[in-house]
């Protein structure tokens, strides 16, 4: 019979969210151990980490009715340079932060119409951002196409190398005392009596646990074990890339560049990313002819000096969409069971604010404010612990 282990704090997932709430947690002193079904690194596709595009944009894609969302996304941004010089000095890997800011470029009349209420609404949120016409565009990237009839820039609205972000989580973790466990499915969440008391994995070992996280990206609803009532709505949604070579010594792009359907975010080692698709296919993570067809077409239509360019790798990744498209974060009804996860297309953007939260929730048994709107009970508003009020903030053990 497989011998039982004592583990204060499991986390299942070794993507972005998994990986930075257990450094955060290893840094305080917490004994934590991630696990994680692949290698981190590229094996772990289609997970959603080393399939983005990377981008820390929350000003440009605010949307009305978004506000909640809105303010979380801009308070992770606020965290990111120092979260990213952090995990610079514990790693020594440079994490490819840049701050170029973000160009959303118009090729029509209709595109420049639509661009122009979107610039209006943002900036009524007080959003700093620049309306420029076409041939100042150009100034700024020569190589746009001569019908861009003009665009919004946006200073604040950077990128990182997610990539890159990955593998130093994982090394400062290790480096803070982490214990990561790769290769390791978690087959089973075990509960007794609303208290989670560990998991099991694929080699049939069982790990006991006061708390367990749930970072497991799209695949968190779908981890045997958790009850109805804690289970977090979360699905996959499909998104194709494509990676192009520019010319090492001439960058065809500097800055983060938007159009229809469509990006371009340039990387420091020469590589410039083309996506993405958003669709419904469940766990399917094909790429596909018309998926890759669309995005070079668009891509072309902005940037024509892509045509001779070398298409240096073309990959799928599956974000963990939720039903309001907002990161599921906190308490479940199970004592102990906590959720990381429903991150959707904002990850990367939220991996600080998530870490600091939920290490918070997990060291002192409170639920910060600021991810207090985005517990589970928003999906299930007959949940005895909000109608009753009853305290949540019990402590995790
Ligand atoms: C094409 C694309 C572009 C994107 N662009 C951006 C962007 O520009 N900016 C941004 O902020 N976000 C972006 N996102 C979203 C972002 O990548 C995700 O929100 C984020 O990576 C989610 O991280 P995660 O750690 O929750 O999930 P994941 O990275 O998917 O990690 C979950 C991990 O859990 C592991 N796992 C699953 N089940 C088990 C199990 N049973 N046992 C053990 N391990 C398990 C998986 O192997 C996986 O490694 C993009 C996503 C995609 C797909």
């Amino acid at each position: 019979m497989a011998v039982a282990q004592q583990h204060p704090v499991l986390i299942i997932g070794g993507g972005i969210i998994g990986l930075s709430i257990g450094w955060r947690l290893a840094q305080a002193g917490q004994a934590v151990t991630v696990l994680e079904r692949s290698e981190v690194g590229p094996a772990m596709l289609p997970a959603a980490t080393w399939a983005s595009a990377g981008m820390l944009a929350p000003y440009i894609e605010a949307e009305p009715g978004e506000e909640r969302l809105f303010s979380l996304l801009r308070e992770s941004h606020a965290r990111w340079a120092d979260f990213s010089q952090e995990l610079m000095e514990s790693s020594g890997i440079d994490t490819g932060y840049r701050t170029e800011g973000t160009l959303v470029v118009a090729l029509d009349r209709d595109q420049a119409e639509r661009l122009h209420h979107q610039y209006t609404f943002q900036r009524r949120l007080g959003i700093e951002l620049e309306w420029i016409a076409g041939p100042v565009a150009r100034q700024r990237e020569p190589h746009l196409a001569c019908n861009v009839l003009a665009a919004i820039y946006s200073p604040l609205d950077h990128q990182v190398d997610n990539r890159k972000v990955l593998i130093a989580l994982r090394t400062a973790f290790l480096a803070a005392g982490g214990i990561l466990r790769e290769r390791t499915t978690v087959t089973e969440i075990l509960v007794d009596r609303n208290q989670v008391r560990g998991v099991k994995i694929t080699s049939g070992e069982t790990l006991l646990a006061q708390t367990v996280v749930i970072a497991a990206g799209a695949w968190s609803a779908g981890l045997p074990g958790i009850p109805r009532e804690a289970r977090p709505p979360v699905r996959p949604v499909k998104g194709q890339m494509i990676a192009i070579a520019m010319p090492e010594d001439a960058p065809l792009v500097r800055h983060v560049i938007w159009g229809r359907d469509v990006y371009l975010v340039p990387r420091r080692d020469g590589r410039l990313l083309i996506g993405a698709t958003v669709e419904e296919r469940g766990f399917d993570s094909h790429l596909t002819a018309g998926g890759i067809y669309a995005l070079l077409r668009r891509a072309w239509e902005i940037l024509p000096s892509i045509d001779e360019a070398p298409v240096v790798e073309l990959w799928t990744g599956l974000r963990p969409g939720s039903r309001d498209d907002a990161p599921i974060l906190g308490r479940t009804p199970v004592e102990g069971l906590i959720l990381a996860t429903g991150h959707y297309r904002n990850g990367i953007l939220l991996a600080p604010i998530t870490a600091d939260a939920i290490a918070e929730l997990i060291l002192t048994g409170e639920t910060p404010a600021l991810i207090r709107p985005f517990g589970l009970e928003r999906f299930h508003p007959t949940n005895p612990r909000q109608v009753s009020g009853a305290s949540s903030e019990d402590q995790l053990g």
